[in-house]
């Protein structure tokens, strides 16, 4: 049901156009290795791509805005993917504190209020989506993949509720992935 209500979050915020810039610098934690943290929040990512050929009800968008460690990271998994015969549609990466305030937003509406909102939505700081380290792969035939397989290459699913979703680590590849969440959100 989680699983669900995000996915229909995520394909209301594709669906918003483009977003202008809010102006705002807001530094955040770096997780981002060499690249300046205020400028990666600030950078937005593609708002939609072309329908992913293994299912069209998500897309594959282009990842050419993921921070540079993460874009290198991604390639790596998906040559690794397609070399194993699987495609890997990134249905959603990277997002700027505004992008993701819209989702925040249209949460709000779905659900009524900013408290139900953020059971399933997260504010920008605490998107690592924001934080341009996370990727969102569909279908979950090829996520499944990349959870059996993406350990090798620094990539972890990190919630119970949500099993299309990743994180770029590379420490993970010697360290392990870390022990699943119930939800990003906490709830
Ligand atoms: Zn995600």
């Amino acid at each position: 049901m989680i699983g669900m209500l995000m996915a229909s979050v995520c394909g209301a915020a594709l669906a918003l156009g483009v977003l202008g810039a809010n102006g705002r610098v807001v530094l955040v934690w770096d997780r981002v290795v060499g690249a300046p943290a205020a400028i990666v929040v600030e950078m937005p990512g593609a708002e939609t791509g072309p329908p992913c050929p293994l299912d069209a009800r998500y897309v594959d968008e282009p990842p050419d805005r993921l921070p540079q460690p993460t874009l290198a990271a991604w390639q790596r998994l998906r040559s690794a993917a397609g070399a194993d015969g699987v495609r890997l549609c990134l249905n959603d990466g990277k997002r700027s504190r505004e992008q993701q305030a819209r989702q925040f937003a249209e949460a709000v509406q779905e659900f009524g209020s900013a408290g139900l909102a953020s059971r399933y939505v997260l504010q920008p700081d605490e998107s690592m989506h924001v934080v341009g380290i996370a990727v969102d792969i569909q279908p979950l035939a090829s996520a499944g993949w990349v959870e059996r397989n993406g350990r090798a290459l620094g990539w972890c699913r990190r919630y119970e509720n949500e099993p299309w979703h990743f994180e770029y680590d590379p420490a993970y590849v010697t360290a392990g992935c870390p022990a699943l969440l119930p939800s990003a959100t906490g709830s």
